[in-house]
């Protein structure tokens, strides 16, 4: 389980990680879609991060909810609503629980999905970060069903988005502007938000094994 001063510090460190993958996000942008990918990513984490980092004192709920809604209102684009999504829907998962654990998440990450179906449009299969978000709800889910453990759901959960990345390589795109730009030369690579989004499970995952060692 993860309290508010945790999940503070793991906001920070998700942030630090798209600060640091930022020319990685973009190269993979930029084969496929415009190559602003990574520094969208990395615009909206370092101005979540000076919020996250100027809250005192705020609940789990209150963390995630200041992290997302910096992304939708620094962001422009798609990637504001839909990467804010993720982080807005963790916090209601979180309702007014001091701690929170494999049940918030799992919550969160499918409430994230389901919004972001719903935003965006795309369904599995369309080459988006739904990919990977639709093989970690069910990894996750899974995982409540087996009553494994939160570190152990987190690195099946990573495992999983992983794979779905994968199976975004031999995908065409449908949604978003890579749908419009070289749809042929899409086939191959990997999507960027997928990708993104993968190494925020991979992230969170790392920090659970931390605090529990
Ligand atoms: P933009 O597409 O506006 O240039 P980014 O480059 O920051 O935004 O993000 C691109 C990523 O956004 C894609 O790799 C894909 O995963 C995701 N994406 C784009 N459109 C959608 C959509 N409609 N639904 C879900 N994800 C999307
Ligand atoms: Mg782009």
């Amino acid at each position: 389980m993860l309290d508010s001063i945790q999940i503070k510090s793991l906001l920070i460190r998700i942030a630090d990680m798209f600060i640091e993958k930022q020319d990685e996000l973009a190269k993979l942008d930029a084969v496929i879609g415009d190559g602003d990918h990574g520094v969208t990513m990395a615009r909206g984490a370092k101005a979540a991060k000076a919020k996250v980092e100027e809250l005192e004192v705020g609940t789990c709920r209150d963390y995630f909810k200041l992290y997302g809604r910096t992304l939708v209102s620094t962001l422009g684009g798609a990637m504001g609503p839909l990467f804010g999504s993720v982080f807005l829907e963790l916090s209601k998962a979180c309702k007014d629980e001091d701690e929170v654990g494999i049940e918030a998440f799992a919550t969160g990450f499918k409430n994230g999905m389901l919004k972001v179906m719903d935003l965006g449009g795309a369904k599995p299969g369309d080459k988006t970060m739904v990919d990977a978000m639709d093989s970690v709800v069910l990894s996750m889910e899974k995982s409540l069903e087996q009553q494994k453990s939160f570190e152990e759901a987190l690195a099946l959960a990573t495992q999983a988005g992983e794979e779905g990345v994968k199976k975004t390589i031999p995908l065409i795109a449908k949604r978003g502007r890579s749908r419009y730009l070289q749809e042929k030369k899409a086939i191959g690579h990997q999507d960027a938000g997928a990708t993104s989004y993968y190494y925020m499970v991979k992230t969170i995952w790392e920090f659970v094994q931390e605090v529990s060692a």
